[in-house]
């Protein structure tokens, strides 16, 4: 009996867990139901960078689609390692290099578009401090 590898979001089937890798890493049909939750959870994801055009937010959506990708290697019975992500690549609106970014997938040496509304320029803690700071300062013009 094979696994059902089968990716199903909102109906439609989206595609199939690698399945040469899924013997390989020996994984169990819950195992490739854990990951097929986290591909639906990345779908939802991507609706919710397209709806809003808020940079907290959007910095916010990036930082859980790392997280994301943290859960998919752990699932997959792989070692945590950043350096080894690549679906950030392709959330809708990040402008990072494409091509550049997949030859260096591995090494760690990520090229960010600072201009990037989701990776590039202040990383999503330093907004939420900025963000504080400006409510302070709001509150302080009040007085
Ligand atoms: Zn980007």
């Amino acid at each position: 009996m094979g696994l059902d590898l089968n990716i199903r979001y909102k109906g439609i089937s989206r595609g199939l867990l690698n399945d040469k890798l899924a013997k390989s890493q020996q994984l169990t049909q819950a195992d490739a139901d854990r990951i097929k939750k986290v591909h639906c959870k990345i779908y939802r994801l991507h609706e919710r960078i397209v709806r809003t055009n808020d940079a907290y937010s959007l910095k916010a959506l990036a930082l859980l689609m790392q997280r994301l990708e943290f859960k998919l290697q752990q699932y997959w019975k792989f070692k945590p390692d950043a350096r080894k992500h690549y679906l950030w690549l392709y959330l809708p609106k990040c402008s990072c290099p494409k091509s550049d970014n997949r030859e260096r997938i591995g090494t760690g040496s990520f090229i960010i578009d600072q201009e990037c509304p989701l990776h590039g320029g202040p990383d999503y803690n330093e907004l939420v401090r900025s963000k504080k700071k400006l409510r302070i300062k709001k509150s302080i013009a009040k007085i």
